[in-house]
């Protein structure tokens, strides 16, 4: 069948014809070779522009369409939707942006803008002429999840999912639900028994029938997409193999332990915020000196984040210490105190003003432990404000150390091709506008493992997670855009480059025959996990791969265009 392209150029109101002639692109246009109909639209989105096109493609039976407008960001789904409308292949649709790419940028060279208009729409047409019709990839997707991690942000997940009748599986590498707040006595900001909370959800979820809870799981592989994902899972020497529509990653993190630093280790005396909340659960200490130094192993070169609440814990503790005893001296030696938001600001007025004292010190003059007999005796500070030494008894030394990343996340990272970050957590597909998911579909993240982050954010994060794996799961399908990268095996040189680099974990090995008794390795996409970013094939030096949609013949035929 011959090629019979219709150009429909926007005016865009005068976002487009403020600038470009666009008659003049319209009467160009027709000229082309293989288009059969071109028109100028005030408003090509338009009802009336939209309507026109399906006119157009009845007819004069268009086989592809070439819409000369503004983003396809926003306006590309649209006119393919329209396509389709009129019984045409939506993959057989050109976008030609005229005003960004022209109009916009060419503001007071209307000439000149016409001229480039004319260009862009004739590489349009070019590549138009070589579209092939292709079909949307639609997989099932189970109604199951796999949530990786029993802490508050995996609790909170699971059982959100299992409220909405879907099964979870939830993997417990300990023997025990709640991961680190299990081992904390109070929270603030309301400085309630940590129990209060954690205890109603641990139990929820034990008993919710649609929640399966394995402990002392260890994940040991992790195949498939989104949809059908396969864990194995070792559980007492038994290995299951686990099925789940979607994963989410709930790991959390694990308190710094300051070895060799500030004499910990060597005097018994001195702790960290986490094994002073262990050694003394109910509160009642009988210390009445305690010298507590923040930024422990936080802000310096090789941790160099803040840890986020490692402030408020510090002041939870201190309040607490001053609550069972008001004549404890209570010290909380800090560089700087993080205390965002209105409720923690509170907290720390409160703890001032109920004689918790806070002496800032400078990294590059950080207090010296003072050992005597076996203990740490006392703790040397150089007061800023006051320019001088000071020397502060301490029946007891309480060292702040932030959250540092669970010792799983580089296997996890690898195992599912997940992201992690400079500092070891996990890392997000975008902070702002896509926070809890992974760049691989079906995917998702949640609490500590994405950051140190206090309750209530691991809370939410934990509902957002199950929100997002939700949406495919209640759809039972998802489709995704045919235009994807595709490898012919017979060109493939089995280098490995494109599964490096592929940002989606995509792309995997397969078997090639080459003779009766041989086989060699080549590289295969999983068209479901392709996003068609195109890295893959920009790589690719054997030219074994194409992205649909974009391929180099396309892609050359655009280039003579401009060319020409
Ligand atoms: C000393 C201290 C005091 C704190 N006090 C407060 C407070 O008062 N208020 C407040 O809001 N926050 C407080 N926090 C922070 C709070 O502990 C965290 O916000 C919260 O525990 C994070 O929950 P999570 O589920 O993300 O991670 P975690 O609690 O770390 O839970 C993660 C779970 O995943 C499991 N896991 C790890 N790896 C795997 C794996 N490969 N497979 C399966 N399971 C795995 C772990 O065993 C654990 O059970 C405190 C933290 C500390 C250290």
């Amino acid at each position: 069948m011959s090629v019979r392209i219709g150009v429909f150029v926007c005016h865009c109101g005068t976002n487009i014809g403020g600038t470009v002639h666009v008659p003049e692109v319209v009467a160009y246009a027709a000229t082309l070779p293989d288009v059969v109909h071109a028109e100028g639209n005030l408003y090509t989105c338009s009802e009336d522009g939209l309507s026109s096109i399906r006119n157009q493609i009845k007819e004069h039976r268009l086989n592809r369409v070439v819409v000369a407008s503004c983003t396809p960001r926003t306006h590309e789904p649209l006119f393919k939707k329209n396509c389709e409308l009129a019984g045409l292949n939506k993959y057989l649709f050109e976008f030609v942006n005229l005003r960004e790419h022209c109009a916009w940028v060419h503001m007071n060279q209307q000439e000149d803008a016409t001229e480039k208009a004319k260009d862009l729409v004739r590489m349009g047409v070019a590549k138009a002429s070589l579209l092939t019709p292709e079909e949307d990839l639609s997989t099932e997707v189970l109604p199951s999840s796999l949530v990786i991690g029993g802490g508050i942000s995996g609790l909170s997940a699971a059982l959100t999912l299992a409220h909405q009748g879907y099964h979870v599986e939830l993997l417990e590498k300990s023997d025990r639900l709640g991961g680190l707040l299990k081992d904390v006595n109070r929270v603030f900001p309301t400085n309630t028994p940590t129990a209060d909370l954690i205890t109603p959800l641990i139990d929820s979820a034990l008993q919710h029938p649609n929640i399966a809870v394995h402990f002392k799981a260890e994940l040991v592989e992790i195949k498939g997409f989104i949809g059908n994902f396969t864990a194995s899972v070792k559980v007492n020497n038994e290995t299951l193999d686990l099925n789940t529509g979607t994963i989410i990653v709930a790991i959390g993190a694990v308190e710094f332990k300051p070895d060799g630093m500030f004499e910990y280790g060597r005097f018994a005396n001195v702790m960290t915020q986490l094994d002073f909340e262990k050694r003394y659960p109910s509160g009642c200490t009988g210390l009445k000196r305690v010298v507590m130094v923040n930024c422990v192993g936080a802000r310096i070169d090789d941790t160099p984040y803040c840890g986020r609440f490692c402030c408020i814990t510090a002041m939870k503790n201190a309040t607490l210490l001053k609550e069972a005893d008001p004549e404890a001296e209570v010290t909380v030696l800090h560089r700087d105190i993080m205390a965002f938001g209105k409720v923690f600001e509170a907290y720390y007025q409160k703890a001032l003003r109920m004689g918790v004292r806070f002496i800032r010190y400078s990294a590059d003059r950080p207090p010296e432990i003072i050992g005597s007999r076996g203990r740490a005796g006392s703790v040397r500070i150089y007061h800023e404000l006051m320019g001088r030494d000071l020397e502060l008894d301490a029946d007891a030394v309480i060292l702040t150390t932030p959250l540092v990343p669970a010792g799983d996340n580089e296997a996890l990272s690898r195992m599912m091709k997940i992201p992690i970050g400079n500092e070891g957590f996990f890392m997000e597909a975008h902070q702002k506008l896509r926070p809890v998911e992974f760049p691989a579909d079906g995917i998702y993240i949640a609490g500590c493992a994405r950051f140190p982050a206090e309750i209530a954010e691991c809370i939410a994060q934990g509902y957002a997670a199950a929100a997002k794996a939700a949406a495919p799961m209640s759809r039972g399908r998802v489709v995704t855009e045919a235009l994807v990268s595709e490898v012919n095996p017979l060109l493939c040189s089995g280098c490995g480059r494109c599964l490096g680099i592929c940002p989606f974990g995509a792309i995997d090995w397969t078997e090639l025959r080459v003779g009766p008794e041989r086989t060699r390795q080549v590289a295969a996409v999983n068209p479901t996990e392709c996003k068609g970013c195109g890295l893959c094939a920009a790589s690719c030096l054997s030219g074994a791969i194409q992205i649909k949609g974009f391929t180099d013949e396309e892609i050359l035929a655009m280039v003579n265009a401009a060319a020409g």
